[in-house]
């Protein structure tokens, strides 16, 4: 399913089977789960995409052909993996390791970093190429379905939550799917969470309480109690001096989102007393390793809604709308 132009829907395409470079494997999909930034990319809010595109970043597969000869890169890591493979593929699909970022451990910031589905062509295919360094190998504990989504929702969150540092009292603000994976390595690890949805979303508290938070209300409540941390994950900015005025002194706002309305102002009062307020971009590889090692361990567990491939749009539009219960996975044919 190729993007032609922002804002108009994915069309089913014939394209010619990609070939591995040296360093790079050549993949076979087994499923992709949708991602709100491949909403944010159809809809034109992320700007200068690779056109055309095949979206999708939370590919799970299965190692097809390894690129032959020496990788440009130093690194090389193809030796390390073999055909049938599963493996997973991440947002973060290239960098130069060679950057003032790179070299300090901050790869995700990368001046060149280039992206899944959004500057290379991702995992709404029945084949991907990918550079073999910023893979994953997967835990054998899930099946290809539900491991799609811990590849963003659940590192993206994970690294958004490792922001709040040890904040006992955490609230997550937007209720979805990277809320629900992240909250539960949250209370697996002994925090509280307080779960923030939108105010009529009775449903969505129920759901949150059900999986163990201690609190559960409309974003326009305030909690109970301060919070020592607090996650947004809705892209709304209106939400930022909100969670602020929630926090106790000292505490972080962690914004998890790519894309978000703008931010109102507020008074300096309400960051005063060294409350923070940060954004997450891209994830690293480490985030990733680290939320595959300890996601079998809570176990964390994911809600998927599971569509063929060619009714991506579908998929996009009941997503764009709130009108899913869990992940939207696509599935090439067999
Ligand atoms: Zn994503
Ligand atoms: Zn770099």
């Amino acid at each position: 399913m190729v993007l032609e132009k922002a804002r108009q829907p994915l069309v089913l395409r014939d394209v010619p089977k990609p070939k591995p470079k040296a360093g790079q494997l050549l993949v076979r999909v087994s499923a992709c789960a949708v991602c709100r930034t491949d909403l944010h990319i159809v809809d034109g809010e992320l700007l200068n995409p690779k056109l055309p595109l095949i979206l999708g970043h939370q590919i799970v597969g299965r190692v097809e052909k390894i690129g032959e000869g020496p990788a440009p890169e130093s690194a090389d890591r193809t030796s390390e993996f073999k055909i049938g493979d599963r493996i997973g593929i991440p947002w973060l699909g290239w960098t130069d390791s060679d950057c003032v970022y790179c070299r300090s451990n901050r790869e995700n910031l990368c001046d060149r970093a280039r992206f899944t589905g959004y500057t290379i062509d991702g995992g709404y295919g029945e084949f991907v190429v990918i550079d073999a360094r910023f893979c994953f190998r997967l835990p054998e504990q899930y099946n290809d379905v539900d491991l799609a989504p811990l590849l963003c929702a659940g590192m993206l969150g994970y690294r958004s939550y490792r922001k709040t540092g040890d904040a006992r009292r955490l609230g997550i603000y937007g209720f979805g799917n990277a809320a629900r994976l992240i909250a539960q390595v949250a209370l697996y690890q002994g925090r509280e969470v307080f779960a923030f949805t939108r105010p009529s979303d009775k449903a969505g508290q129920e759901a949150a309480k059900k999986l163990g938070a201690k609190w559960a209300g409309g974003s326009d409540d305030m909690p109970p109690e301060k919070l020592d941390g607090a996650i947004i994950f809705a892209p709304v900015g209106q939400l930022v001096p909100v969670a602020l005025r929630s926090l106790a002194k000292g505490g972080i706002v962690v914004c998890g989102g790519i894309h978000m309305s703008d931010i109102p102002s507020f008074p300096y009062a309400d960051l005063w007393e060294e409350r923070t307020i940060c954004s997450v971009a891209n994830l690293t590889r480490r985030d990733g390793e680290e939320f595959l090692e300890i996601a079998p361990r809570v176990p964390v567990r994911t809600e998927t809604e599971i569509f063929p491939l060619e009714e991506a749009n579908t998929a996009l539009n009941r997503f764009r709308s709130g009108q899913l219960n869990g992940t939207a996975v696509l599935m090439p044919p067999r």
